[in-house]
């Protein structure tokens, strides 16, 4: 908590209660006052220019990879809490596909400890299985005892029905989300890429939409028998929409659905260059596929933008299609992206990406707002006119694998405070 006096001034505040025109005064880590024409020459104060900006509750991102421990020449809680703190984040939900992974109250103590001078909250989430195996439980109770709200997998998804099914019925008297990464492993094998018209004139393995699909049913059945808090990541498939919509229909409440922006902005095309920084999983679709999930986030079949950040270094990545490790790094860019691909009221996105995954995630302690005196200041200041273009070399990212490199974008984070520490002044970091 920073004791720093900061007058964020002349924006437009916009939380989950609407948009006023206000300055944000922030003193002692939280917010002191909101209002318009707030003091400003009171000495020791910095002022932060928000002309022209959206003053917002800070970014949440429920799926980040930090790659801490046992990847640190890829990423670390330093680096990439400074990227995501750069993007307007202010809490990030750490994916347990580390080495070891998260599947113990040990690991996820350590990441805790790092975390403390992390630019940004870090939350770890915590494997659903012992090694991410699929074979034995991990010892959840342990680490929901440590504040793990949210227990995933991820990398990989739980294959076994019948331990997915307990493991469900476990997260639901602890009162935790279970995360799946949807993937059929019998079916996606092999395939490095969409299976569709681009793989066959590529001539690469395709990964059928079916293996996504498959896995989306299950567990929709699964979530249905169980009450338990399903949370379905990176959907990339208008069947998946399709099939998540139909639950939701029919009254199933406990299940939520995400998308990445880099499902929602590029089809399988991208992979016409024979480009491994386009590998990903699940892979880039279809158009139509790209299509459906834009209208899954319209309709609120899809309940949150997440950015599956996935930082990789140079030798997982210089290599050929099938041999490179999928993922894309994505902090950096996620909200520019989302704010010039998605034809979306500024609100919408907020709202997609703050205070919607920050009560997925359980996160309390102010972050998604609102902005209000008396709660923690942790809160992103975004000029939604400025245009940019993205440089890989320019990324606080350890690692350089953006799909995005010489896109032009528009929106841009210009300042970030975290628990009132100023973490990103003028589109800089700060430490
Ligand atoms: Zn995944």
């Amino acid at each position: 908590m920073s004791e720093r006096r900061v007058l964020v001034h002349g924006g437009t505040v916009v939380d989950a209660t609407g948009a006023r025109r206000a300055d944000v005064l922030v003193a002692g880590g939280v917010i002191a006052e909101v209002g318009p024409h707030l003091e400003r020459g009171r000495r020791g104060t910095l002022a932060l220019d928000a002309e022209g900006c959206v003053v917002a509750p800070g970014l949440v991102d429920v799926h980040t990879h930090l790659r801490e421990p046992g990847g640190e020449e890829a990423e670390t809680l330093e680096s990439g809490s400074r990227a995501a703190a750069l993007g307007g984040f202010t809490a990030v939900v750490a994916m347990p596909n580390t080495e070891p992974p998260a599947d113990s109250a040990e690991v996820v103590r350590y990441v805790l400890e790092r975390a403390r001078t992390a630019c940004c909250s870090v939350q770890p989430a915590g494997c659903i299985t012992v090694g991410r195996q699929g074979k034995v439980l991990a010892p959840m109770a342990e680490m929901a005892g440590l504040g793990v709200r949210l227990f995933t997998d991820d990398g990989h998804g739980v294959q076994d029905p019948s331990l997915m099914r307990r493991a469900l019925e476990y997260a639901s008297s602890l009162g935790v989300v279970v995360a799946q990464h949807c993937e059929d492993d019998a079916l996606a094998a092999g395939g490095c890429m969409n299976e569709g018209e681009w793989s066959s004139r590529l001539g690469l393995p395709g990964r059928s939409s079916l293996a996504e699909e498959v896995m989306v049913e299950r567990d929709l059945a699964l979530a249905r028998l169980t009450g338990a808090r399903l949370h379905l990541m990176h959907l990339s498939s208008a069947a998946a929409v399709a099939a998540v919509r139909r639950a939701k229909a029919a009254g199933l409440a406990n299940v939520s659905a995400e998308a990445t922006p880099h499902h929602l902005s590029l089809t399988d095309e991208a992979l016409a260059g024979y480009d491994p920084v386009f590998k990903v999983n699940p892979p880039l679709r279809a158009r139509a596929d790209v299509e459906a999930l834009r209208q899954g986030l319209a309709d609120g079949t899809i309940d949150v933008i997440a950015t599956d950040h996935a930082p990789h270094s140079p030798e997982a990545k210089q290599v050929t299609m099938c041999e490179a490790a999928p993922g894309m790094v994505g902090l950096e860019t996620a909200l520019a992206v989302a704010l010039t691909d998605l034809a979306l009221p500024i609100a919408d996105v907020l709202a997609l990406m703050s205070w919607r995954p920050a009560r997925l995630a359980g996160l309390g302690d102010g972050q998604g707002g609102p902005l209000v005196p008396g709660a923690p200041a942790h809160l992103c200041v975004v000029d939604p006119a400025r245009g940019w273009v993205v440089d890989p070399a320019k990324l606080a990212s350890k690692s350089r694998n953006t799909p995005f490199a010489g896109r032009r974008l528009q929106g841009r984070v210009r300042h970030t405070l975290y628990a009132g520490e100023p973490v990103v002044i003028g589109e800089e970091a700060q430490r």
